[in-house]
Protein backbone atom coordinates (compact mmCIF):
# COMPACT_ATOMS: atom_id res chain seq x y z
CA UNK A 1 0.00 0.00 0.00
CA UNK A 2 1.39 3.41 -1.13
CA UNK A 3 0.54 5.54 2.29
CA UNK A 4 0.52 8.66 0.07
CA UNK A 5 -2.40 7.92 -1.85
CA UNK A 6 -5.51 7.72 -1.39
CA UNK A 7 -7.27 4.05 -1.99
CA UNK A 8 -8.41 4.07 -5.04
CA UNK A 9 -12.41 5.03 -5.37
CA UNK A 10 -14.20 2.36 -7.67
CA UNK A 11 -16.69 4.47 -10.37
CA UNK A 12 -18.79 3.81 -13.46
CA UNK A 13 -17.16 3.35 -16.81
CA UNK A 14 -17.18 7.26 -18.56
CA UNK A 15 -18.80 5.67 -21.64
CA UNK A 16 -21.50 3.70 -19.95
CA UNK A 17 -22.37 6.35 -17.38
CA UNK A 18 -22.46 9.18 -19.63
CA UNK A 19 -25.85 7.46 -21.05
CA UNK A 20 -27.68 6.35 -17.67
CA UNK A 21 -28.68 8.21 -14.59
CA UNK A 22 -26.89 5.64 -11.96
CA UNK A 23 -24.68 7.21 -9.59
CA UNK A 24 -21.61 7.84 -10.71
CA UNK A 25 -19.05 7.25 -7.94
CA UNK A 26 -19.46 3.72 -6.50
CA UNK A 27 -17.81 4.28 -3.07
CA UNK A 28 -15.34 1.93 -0.67
CA UNK A 29 -16.31 -1.31 0.43
CA UNK A 30 -15.75 -2.49 3.90
CA UNK A 31 -11.80 -3.67 3.43
CA UNK A 32 -11.36 -0.16 1.14
CA UNK A 33 -12.27 1.95 3.94
CA UNK A 34 -10.52 0.46 6.79
CA UNK A 35 -7.53 0.66 4.32
CA UNK A 36 -8.01 3.89 3.89
CA UNK A 37 -8.82 4.74 7.40
CA UNK A 38 -5.53 3.77 7.96
CA UNK A 39 -3.72 6.43 6.81
CA UNK A 40 -5.02 8.71 8.86
CA UNK A 41 -2.45 10.12 11.36
CA UNK A 42 -4.80 10.51 14.08
CA UNK A 43 -3.43 14.51 14.72
CA UNK A 44 -4.03 15.76 18.35
CA UNK A 45 -4.37 19.12 17.01
CA UNK A 46 -6.91 17.76 14.20
CA UNK A 47 -7.01 20.57 11.18
CA UNK A 48 -9.72 18.54 9.32
CA UNK A 49 -12.25 19.35 12.21
CA UNK A 50 -11.55 22.94 12.28
CA UNK A 51 -12.09 22.84 8.46
CA UNK A 52 -15.01 20.80 8.66
CA UNK A 53 -18.11 23.77 9.09
CA UNK A 54 -20.27 21.21 11.11
CA UNK A 55 -17.31 20.53 13.01
CA UNK A 56 -17.76 16.48 12.68
CA UNK A 57 -14.81 15.03 15.52
CA UNK A 58 -13.00 13.49 12.54
CA UNK A 59 -10.08 11.71 13.68
CA UNK A 60 -12.25 9.77 16.23
CA UNK A 61 -14.92 8.32 13.53
CA UNK A 62 -11.94 7.52 11.42
CA UNK A 63 -10.47 5.66 14.02
CA UNK A 64 -13.37 3.57 14.80
CA UNK A 65 -13.57 2.93 10.91
CA UNK A 66 -9.64 1.38 11.07
CA UNK A 67 -10.84 -0.85 13.45
CA UNK A 68 -13.92 -2.07 11.98
CA UNK A 69 -16.55 -0.57 14.28
CA UNK A 70 -18.49 1.08 12.13
CA UNK A 71 -21.97 1.50 14.30
CA UNK A 72 -19.27 3.65 16.20
CA UNK A 73 -18.60 5.73 13.52
CA UNK A 74 -21.82 6.14 12.92
CA UNK A 75 -22.49 7.53 16.11
CA UNK A 76 -19.29 9.87 16.13
CA UNK A 77 -20.67 11.26 12.85
CA UNK A 78 -23.70 11.88 13.70
CA UNK A 79 -23.43 14.19 16.99
CA UNK A 80 -22.29 16.60 14.88
CA UNK A 81 -24.32 16.21 10.84
CA UNK A 82 -28.24 15.08 9.88
CA UNK A 83 -27.08 14.38 6.72
CA UNK A 84 -23.71 12.47 6.49
CA UNK A 85 -24.31 10.22 3.40
CA UNK A 86 -25.03 13.31 1.50
CA UNK A 87 -22.11 15.18 2.84
CA UNK A 88 -19.92 12.49 1.61
CA UNK A 89 -21.50 12.84 -1.50
CA UNK A 90 -21.46 16.20 -2.21
CA UNK A 91 -19.58 18.52 -0.20
CA UNK A 92 -16.44 20.42 -1.48
CA UNK A 93 -13.97 18.30 0.75
CA UNK A 94 -10.81 19.91 -1.19
CA UNK A 95 -11.54 22.82 0.03
CA UNK A 96 -12.87 22.26 3.50
CA UNK A 97 -11.79 19.29 5.80
CA UNK A 98 -9.48 17.47 3.07
CA UNK A 99 -7.58 20.83 2.26
CA UNK A 100 -6.48 20.64 5.75
CA UNK A 101 -5.23 17.36 6.28
CA UNK A 102 -1.47 16.70 7.13
CA UNK A 103 -0.89 13.93 4.91
CA UNK A 104 -2.43 16.40 1.70
CA UNK A 105 1.68 18.18 2.37
CA UNK A 106 3.29 15.29 0.77
CA UNK A 107 0.59 13.28 -0.81
CA UNK A 108 -3.02 13.00 -1.20
CA UNK A 109 -5.02 13.39 2.12
CA UNK A 110 -6.97 11.14 3.81
CA UNK A 111 -10.06 10.67 1.49
CA UNK A 112 -12.35 11.45 4.70
CA UNK A 113 -15.82 12.51 2.30
CA UNK A 114 -16.02 8.87 1.20
CA UNK A 115 -15.16 7.67 4.39
CA UNK A 116 -18.03 9.51 5.58
CA UNK A 117 -20.45 8.60 2.80
CA UNK A 118 -18.68 4.46 3.62
CA UNK A 119 -20.10 5.00 7.18
CA UNK A 120 -23.56 6.82 6.42
CA UNK A 121 -24.04 3.94 3.78
CA UNK A 122 -23.08 1.35 5.93
CA UNK A 123 -25.62 2.49 8.59
CA UNK A 124 -28.74 2.47 6.26
CA UNK A 125 -27.93 -1.14 4.98
CA UNK A 126 -27.96 -2.25 8.93
CA UNK A 127 -30.80 -0.66 9.74
CA UNK A 128 -28.69 2.05 12.37
CA UNK A 129 -30.41 5.09 13.01
CA UNK A 130 -29.35 8.33 15.21
CA UNK A 131 -30.76 8.13 18.97
CA UNK A 132 -32.81 11.25 20.67
CA UNK A 133 -32.89 11.01 24.53
CA UNK A 134 -34.01 14.73 24.87
CA UNK A 135 -37.05 15.09 27.29
CA UNK A 136 -40.03 17.10 25.62
CA UNK A 137 -40.33 20.87 25.91
CA UNK A 138 -43.23 21.43 24.44
CA UNK A 139 -42.12 24.56 22.99
CA UNK A 140 -43.34 24.77 19.35
CA UNK A 141 -40.73 25.89 16.65
CA UNK A 142 -41.55 26.28 12.76
CA UNK A 143 -38.78 25.85 10.18
CA UNK A 144 -39.50 26.89 6.26
CA UNK A 145 -37.71 25.36 3.96
CA UNK A 146 -36.89 21.23 4.12
CA UNK A 147 -33.22 21.81 2.15
CA UNK A 148 -29.93 21.19 4.43
CA UNK A 149 -29.89 24.48 6.24
CA UNK A 150 -33.52 23.14 7.63
CA UNK A 151 -33.50 19.73 8.21
CA UNK A 152 -30.44 20.40 9.93
CA UNK A 153 -31.35 23.20 12.06
CA UNK A 154 -34.85 20.81 12.95
CA UNK A 155 -32.80 17.70 13.52
CA UNK A 156 -30.94 19.76 16.35
CA UNK A 157 -33.82 21.37 17.74
CA UNK A 158 -35.65 18.09 17.51
CA UNK A 159 -32.26 16.63 19.89
CA UNK A 160 -33.01 19.47 22.17
CA UNK A 161 -36.86 18.21 23.05
CA UNK A 162 -38.92 21.27 21.04
CA UNK A 163 -41.86 20.26 18.88
CA UNK A 164 -40.87 21.14 15.46
CA UNK A 165 -43.02 21.66 12.14
CA UNK A 166 -40.28 22.07 8.85
CA UNK A 167 -42.94 24.18 6.32
CA UNK A 168 -41.86 23.13 2.16
CA UNK A 169 -43.81 24.60 -0.48
CA UNK A 170 -42.79 21.74 -2.83
CA UNK A 171 -44.38 18.41 -2.80
CA UNK A 172 -41.02 16.93 -1.82
CA UNK A 173 -38.39 17.32 0.77
CA UNK A 174 -34.89 17.79 0.55
CA UNK A 175 -34.84 21.41 -1.54
CA UNK A 176 -31.84 21.58 -3.88
CA UNK A 177 -30.29 17.79 -2.41
CA UNK A 178 -33.81 16.72 -4.87
CA UNK A 179 -34.63 19.37 -7.60
CA UNK A 180 -31.31 20.91 -8.06
CA UNK A 181 -28.59 17.85 -7.54
CA UNK A 182 -28.86 15.27 -10.42
CA UNK A 183 -29.82 11.71 -9.46
CA UNK A 184 -25.95 10.57 -10.91
CA UNK A 185 -24.33 12.53 -8.08
CA UNK A 186 -26.99 12.25 -5.33
CA UNK A 187 -29.32 9.25 -5.43
CA UNK A 188 -32.74 10.20 -3.75
CA UNK A 189 -34.51 6.74 -3.07
CA UNK A 190 -31.21 5.42 -1.74
CA UNK A 191 -29.66 8.77 0.00
CA UNK A 192 -31.81 11.73 0.07
CA UNK A 193 -34.85 10.06 1.27
CA UNK A 194 -33.63 7.55 3.62
CA UNK A 195 -31.39 10.84 5.23
CA UNK A 196 -34.96 12.31 5.89
CA UNK A 197 -36.30 9.86 7.38
CA UNK A 198 -33.62 9.81 9.93
CA UNK A 199 -34.63 13.57 10.84
CA UNK A 200 -38.82 12.26 10.70
CA UNK A 201 -37.17 9.50 13.31
CA UNK A 202 -36.17 12.13 15.59
CA UNK A 203 -39.52 13.50 15.99
CA UNK A 204 -39.59 16.71 13.10
CA UNK A 205 -42.80 17.19 11.08
CA UNK A 206 -43.58 18.40 8.01
CA UNK A 207 -46.04 19.64 5.94
CA UNK A 208 -45.51 19.65 2.46
CA UNK A 209 -47.40 22.26 -0.46
CA UNK A 210 -47.42 25.07 2.24
CA UNK A 211 -45.90 28.15 1.20
CA UNK A 212 -44.86 30.63 3.76
CA UNK A 213 -45.80 34.23 2.36
CA UNK A 214 -48.81 32.36 0.89
CA UNK A 215 -50.40 29.89 2.52
CA UNK A 216 -49.53 31.34 5.94
CA UNK A 217 -47.19 34.44 6.81
CA UNK A 218 -44.58 34.27 9.53
CA UNK A 219 -46.58 36.92 11.82
CA UNK A 220 -49.87 34.15 11.28
CA UNK A 221 -47.38 31.30 12.54
CA UNK A 222 -46.01 33.69 15.55
CA UNK A 223 -49.25 35.09 16.63
CA UNK A 224 -52.31 32.55 15.19
CA UNK A 225 -50.51 29.10 15.23
CA UNK A 226 -48.60 29.25 18.56
CA UNK A 227 -44.86 28.73 17.25
CA UNK A 228 -42.29 30.66 19.58
CA UNK A 229 -39.73 30.90 17.34
CA UNK A 230 -39.23 30.31 13.71
CA UNK A 231 -36.16 29.35 11.28
CA UNK A 232 -35.98 30.52 7.54
CA UNK A 233 -34.20 27.90 5.84
CA UNK A 234 -35.72 29.02 2.39
CA UNK A 235 -32.38 28.70 -0.07
CA UNK A 236 -31.55 30.75 -2.82
CA UNK A 237 -33.82 29.71 -6.17
CA UNK A 238 -34.53 32.83 -8.30
CA UNK A 239 -32.61 32.58 -11.17
CA UNK A 240 -30.25 34.79 -12.99
CA UNK A 241 -29.94 35.66 -16.11
CA UNK A 242 -27.38 37.90 -19.01
CA UNK A 243 -29.90 40.18 -20.32
CA UNK A 244 -28.94 40.08 -23.91
CA UNK A 245 -31.01 39.75 -26.75
CA UNK A 246 -32.87 36.50 -27.25
CA UNK A 247 -32.75 35.40 -24.26
CA UNK A 248 -36.57 34.98 -24.22
CA UNK A 249 -36.52 32.30 -27.64
CA UNK A 250 -38.52 29.23 -26.63
CA UNK A 251 -35.56 26.81 -25.68
CA UNK A 252 -34.15 29.01 -23.25
CA UNK A 253 -33.93 27.68 -19.63
CA UNK A 254 -32.40 28.51 -16.89
CA UNK A 255 -30.10 26.04 -15.04
CA UNK A 256 -33.00 25.30 -12.45
CA UNK A 257 -35.80 24.89 -14.25
CA UNK A 258 -34.23 22.34 -16.46
CA UNK A 259 -32.89 20.69 -13.79
CA UNK A 260 -36.42 20.73 -11.55
CA UNK A 261 -38.30 19.20 -14.88
CA UNK A 262 -35.32 16.10 -14.87
CA UNK A 263 -34.82 15.35 -11.28
CA UNK A 264 -38.00 16.09 -9.55
CA UNK A 265 -40.56 15.89 -12.30
CA UNK A 266 -38.74 12.66 -13.48
CA UNK A 267 -38.61 13.72 -17.40
CA UNK A 268 -35.59 11.49 -17.49
CA UNK A 269 -37.57 8.61 -16.97
CA UNK A 270 -40.73 9.02 -19.10
CA UNK A 271 -41.73 11.94 -21.04
CA UNK A 272 -44.86 13.50 -19.01
CA UNK A 273 -42.59 16.35 -18.08
CA UNK A 274 -41.52 18.43 -21.46
CA UNK A 275 -37.75 18.41 -21.16
CA UNK A 276 -36.41 20.22 -24.21
CA UNK A 277 -33.72 17.56 -25.66
CA UNK A 278 -31.37 19.59 -28.18
CA UNK A 279 -29.56 17.79 -30.99
CA UNK A 280 -27.10 20.53 -29.65
CA UNK A 281 -27.36 21.97 -26.14
CA UNK A 282 -25.14 25.42 -24.98
CA UNK A 283 -25.21 25.48 -21.09
CA UNK A 284 -23.72 29.25 -20.41
CA UNK A 285 -21.74 29.40 -16.95
CA UNK A 286 -18.91 27.05 -15.25
CA UNK A 287 -20.14 26.38 -11.78
CA UNK A 288 -21.52 22.83 -10.12
CA UNK A 289 -24.87 24.12 -11.16
CA UNK A 290 -23.56 24.10 -14.77
CA UNK A 291 -21.76 21.07 -14.92
CA UNK A 292 -25.00 19.20 -13.53
CA UNK A 293 -27.36 20.42 -16.15
CA UNK A 294 -24.89 19.85 -18.82
CA UNK A 295 -24.16 16.48 -17.80
CA UNK A 296 -27.91 15.86 -17.45
CA UNK A 297 -27.93 16.60 -21.16
CA UNK A 298 -25.72 14.34 -22.11
CA UNK A 299 -27.48 11.76 -20.41
CA UNK A 300 -30.61 12.84 -22.10
CA UNK A 301 -28.82 12.46 -25.78
CA UNK A 302 -27.53 15.65 -26.41
CA UNK A 303 -24.26 16.79 -27.66
CA UNK A 304 -23.46 19.40 -24.83
CA UNK A 305 -21.17 22.56 -24.73
CA UNK A 306 -20.03 24.70 -22.16
CA UNK A 307 -19.51 28.15 -22.47
CA UNK A 308 -17.87 29.87 -19.76
CA UNK A 309 -16.06 33.60 -19.91
CA UNK A 310 -12.90 32.89 -17.78
CA UNK A 311 -10.49 30.42 -18.14
CA UNK A 312 -10.15 27.02 -16.70
CA UNK A 313 -8.07 27.67 -13.85
CA UNK A 314 -11.06 29.87 -12.40
CA UNK A 315 -13.79 27.61 -12.84
CA UNK A 316 -16.13 27.47 -10.12
CA UNK A 317 -17.02 24.21 -10.19
CA UNK A 318 -15.64 21.48 -8.24
CA UNK A 319 -12.50 19.81 -9.61
CA UNK A 320 -14.62 16.66 -9.65
CA UNK A 321 -17.25 17.29 -11.57
CA UNK A 322 -15.27 19.38 -14.15
CA UNK A 323 -13.24 16.08 -14.36
CA UNK A 324 -16.09 13.70 -14.70
CA UNK A 325 -17.86 16.32 -17.48
CA UNK A 326 -14.81 16.15 -19.40
CA UNK A 327 -14.31 12.39 -19.38
CA UNK A 328 -17.89 11.89 -20.33
CA UNK A 329 -17.56 14.19 -23.32
CA UNK A 330 -18.92 17.68 -22.31
CA UNK A 331 -17.04 20.02 -24.96
CA UNK A 332 -15.61 23.31 -22.71
CA UNK A 333 -15.54 26.54 -24.83
CA UNK A 334 -13.50 28.66 -22.43
CA UNK A 335 -12.53 32.21 -22.56
CA UNK A 336 -16.09 32.70 -24.25
CA UNK A 337 -19.05 35.04 -23.69
CA UNK A 338 -22.75 34.89 -24.97
CA UNK A 339 -23.83 38.05 -26.72
CA UNK A 340 -27.20 37.15 -28.22
CA UNK A 341 -29.17 33.89 -28.43
CA UNK A 342 -30.32 33.68 -32.27
CA UNK A 343 -33.80 32.35 -33.15
CA UNK A 344 -35.51 30.91 -36.22
CA UNK A 345 -38.60 32.36 -37.71
CA UNK A 346 -40.57 30.74 -35.22
CA UNK A 347 -38.98 31.67 -31.99
CA UNK A 348 -37.07 28.72 -31.48
CA UNK A 349 -33.21 29.04 -30.45
CA UNK A 350 -31.23 27.92 -33.27
CA UNK A 351 -28.17 29.23 -32.31
CA UNK A 352 -25.73 31.76 -30.19
CA UNK A 353 -23.56 34.22 -30.61
CA UNK A 354 -20.35 34.67 -28.59
CA UNK A 355 -17.21 36.41 -27.99
CA UNK A 356 -13.58 35.27 -27.47
CA UNK A 357 -12.40 36.91 -24.35
CA UNK A 358 -8.83 37.19 -22.72
CA UNK A 359 -8.07 37.64 -19.06
CA UNK A 360 -6.98 41.12 -18.22
CA UNK A 361 -6.18 42.85 -14.75
CA UNK A 362 -7.66 41.18 -11.28
CA UNK A 363 -10.75 42.26 -9.89
CA UNK A 364 -12.30 42.65 -6.43
CA UNK A 365 -12.80 38.90 -6.37
CA UNK A 366 -8.43 38.84 -7.14
CA UNK A 367 -9.55 36.53 -10.08
CA UNK A 368 -8.15 38.40 -13.70
CA UNK A 369 -11.33 39.64 -15.06
CA UNK A 370 -12.45 38.77 -18.45
CA UNK A 371 -12.30 41.42 -21.12
CA UNK A 372 -13.72 41.09 -24.96
CA UNK A 373 -11.69 40.27 -27.83
CA UNK A 374 -12.86 43.33 -30.18
CA UNK A 375 -13.72 41.52 -33.81
CA UNK A 376 -13.68 37.69 -32.58
CA UNK A 377 -17.37 37.29 -32.44
CA UNK A 378 -18.36 33.38 -33.35
CA UNK A 379 -21.84 31.61 -33.62
CA UNK A 380 -22.54 28.15 -32.33
CA UNK A 381 -25.59 26.34 -33.96
CA UNK A 382 -27.44 25.03 -31.02
CA UNK A 383 -31.70 24.44 -30.55
CA UNK A 384 -31.13 24.85 -26.51
CA UNK A 385 -29.88 26.86 -24.45
CA UNK A 386 -29.76 26.19 -20.69
CA UNK A 387 -28.26 29.67 -18.37
CA UNK A 388 -26.31 28.81 -15.34
CA UNK A 389 -25.66 31.78 -14.07
CA UNK A 390 -26.56 32.14 -10.35
CA UNK A 391 -29.27 32.26 -8.15
CA UNK A 392 -30.56 34.87 -5.27
CA UNK A 393 -33.30 34.57 -2.58
CA UNK A 394 -36.93 34.78 -3.64
CA UNK A 395 -38.31 37.61 -2.19
CA UNK A 396 -41.92 36.29 -1.36
CA UNK A 397 -40.93 35.44 2.76
CA UNK A 398 -39.03 39.24 2.86
CA UNK A 399 -41.89 40.87 1.33
CA UNK A 400 -44.59 39.34 3.24
CA UNK A 401 -42.69 39.59 6.95
CA UNK A 402 -43.08 42.80 9.19
CA UNK A 403 -39.64 44.03 10.10
CA UNK A 404 -37.32 41.40 8.90
CA UNK A 405 -34.21 43.29 7.31
CA UNK A 406 -32.90 42.06 4.42
CA UNK A 407 -29.32 43.35 2.34
CA UNK A 408 -29.30 44.66 -1.02
CA UNK A 409 -28.74 41.14 -2.65
CA UNK A 410 -32.27 40.66 -0.98
CA UNK A 411 -30.11 38.49 1.49
CA UNK A 412 -31.78 38.48 5.03
CA UNK A 413 -29.23 39.87 7.43
CA UNK A 414 -28.51 37.76 10.70
CA UNK A 415 -26.13 38.19 13.31
CA UNK A 416 -23.60 35.81 12.22
CA UNK A 417 -22.91 33.61 15.90
CA UNK A 418 -26.70 33.01 16.34
CA UNK A 419 -28.68 33.28 13.25
CA UNK A 420 -30.69 36.00 14.80
CA UNK A 421 -32.59 38.51 12.12
CA UNK A 422 -34.08 41.88 12.39
CA UNK A 423 -37.11 40.53 14.27
CA UNK A 424 -37.84 38.87 17.37
CA UNK A 425 -38.02 35.04 17.75
CA UNK A 426 -37.55 35.16 13.81
CA UNK A 427 -33.90 33.41 12.95
CA UNK A 428 -32.33 32.64 9.43
CA UNK A 429 -29.55 30.59 7.29
CA UNK A 430 -28.36 28.78 4.77
CA UNK A 431 -28.92 30.27 1.00
CA UNK A 432 -31.14 32.91 2.18
CA UNK A 433 -28.63 34.56 4.02
CA UNK A 434 -25.52 33.90 2.49
CA UNK A 435 -26.79 33.73 -1.21
CA UNK A 436 -26.28 30.44 -3.55
CA UNK A 437 -23.32 28.85 -1.52
CA UNK A 438 -23.01 25.07 -0.57
CA UNK A 439 -24.71 21.93 1.32
CA UNK A 440 -22.16 22.02 4.37
CA UNK A 441 -22.15 26.19 4.80
CA UNK A 442 -26.35 25.70 4.89
CA UNK A 443 -26.31 22.53 7.51
CA UNK A 444 -23.73 24.46 9.32
CA UNK A 445 -26.00 27.59 9.70
CA UNK A 446 -28.77 25.56 10.47
CA UNK A 447 -27.04 24.38 13.51
CA UNK A 448 -25.77 27.65 14.53
CA UNK A 449 -29.80 29.19 14.36
CA UNK A 450 -30.96 25.79 16.40
CA UNK A 451 -28.03 26.62 19.27
CA UNK A 452 -29.55 30.35 19.36
CA UNK A 453 -32.85 29.73 19.29
CA UNK A 454 -32.67 27.74 22.02
CA UNK A 455 -30.70 29.89 23.83
CA UNK A 456 -33.31 32.53 22.92
CA UNK A 457 -36.17 30.22 23.81
CA UNK A 458 -34.41 29.29 27.22
CA UNK A 459 -34.00 33.02 27.71
CA UNK A 460 -37.64 33.47 27.71
CA UNK A 461 -38.75 31.17 30.57
CA UNK A 462 -37.16 33.33 33.11
C1 LIG B 1 -27.82 22.11 -9.30
C2 LIG B 1 -27.12 22.41 -8.01
C3 LIG B 1 -25.99 21.68 -7.67
C4 LIG B 1 -25.33 21.93 -6.48
N1 LIG B 1 -24.26 21.15 -6.16
C5 LIG B 1 -23.66 21.31 -4.95
C6 LIG B 1 -22.59 20.45 -4.55
O1 LIG B 1 -22.14 19.59 -5.28
N2 LIG B 1 -22.07 20.63 -3.32
C7 LIG B 1 -22.53 21.57 -2.46
O2 LIG B 1 -22.06 21.65 -1.33
N3 LIG B 1 -23.52 22.42 -2.83
C8 LIG B 1 -24.10 22.30 -4.05
N4 LIG B 1 -25.12 23.14 -4.42
C9 LIG B 1 -25.56 24.20 -3.48
C10 LIG B 1 -26.40 23.64 -2.34
O3 LIG B 1 -27.29 22.67 -2.81
C11 LIG B 1 -27.14 24.76 -1.62
O4 LIG B 1 -26.17 25.68 -1.15
C12 LIG B 1 -27.95 24.23 -0.43
O5 LIG B 1 -28.93 23.31 -0.87
C13 LIG B 1 -28.64 25.38 0.31
O6 LIG B 1 -29.46 24.85 1.31
P1 LIG B 1 -30.70 25.66 1.90
O7 LIG B 1 -31.29 24.79 2.93
O8 LIG B 1 -30.24 27.01 2.29
O9 LIG B 1 -31.69 25.88 0.67
P2 LIG B 1 -32.39 24.90 -0.38
O10 LIG B 1 -31.67 23.62 -0.55
O11 LIG B 1 -32.59 25.75 -1.58
O12 LIG B 1 -33.80 24.60 0.29
C14 LIG B 1 -34.75 25.61 0.47
C15 LIG B 1 -36.12 24.98 0.56
O13 LIG B 1 -37.06 25.99 0.97
C16 LIG B 1 -38.25 25.84 0.22
N5 LIG B 1 -38.92 27.13 0.20
C17 LIG B 1 -38.53 28.26 -0.44
N6 LIG B 1 -39.42 29.26 -0.19
C18 LIG B 1 -40.38 28.75 0.61
C19 LIG B 1 -41.56 29.27 1.20
N7 LIG B 1 -41.93 30.54 0.97
N8 LIG B 1 -42.32 28.45 1.97
C20 LIG B 1 -41.97 27.16 2.20
N9 LIG B 1 -40.85 26.62 1.66
C21 LIG B 1 -40.06 27.39 0.89
C22 LIG B 1 -37.75 25.41 -1.16
O14 LIG B 1 -38.77 24.77 -1.91
C23 LIG B 1 -36.63 24.45 -0.77
O15 LIG B 1 -37.11 23.13 -0.59
C24 LIG B 1 -25.79 22.95 -5.62
C25 LIG B 1 -26.90 23.72 -5.98
C26 LIG B 1 -27.57 23.46 -7.16
C27 LIG B 1 -28.77 24.30 -7.54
Amino acid sequence: MDVLKKVPIREQDPKVRATNFEEVCLGYNKEEAMEEASRCLNCKNAQCVKGCPVSISIPDFIKEVKEGNFKEAYDVISKSSSLPAVCGRVCPQESQCEGKCIRGIKGEPVSIGKLERFVADWAFENGVKPTVNAEKKNKKVAVIGSGPSGLSCAGDLAKLGYDVTVFEALHELGGVLVYGIPEFRLPKEKVVKKEIENVKALGVKFEKNTIIGKSFTIDELIDKYGFEAVFIGSGAGLPKFMGIPGENANGVFSANEYLTRSNLMKAFRDAETPIMIGKKVVVVGGGNVAMDAARTALRLGSEVHIVYRRSEEELPARVEEVHHAKEEGIIFNLLTNPVEILSDENGWVCGIKCIKMELGEPDESGRRSPVEIPGSEFEIECDAVIMSLGTSPNPLISSTTKGLEINRRKCIVVKEENGETSKEGVFAGGDAVTGAATVILAMGAGRCAAKGIDEYLSGKEN
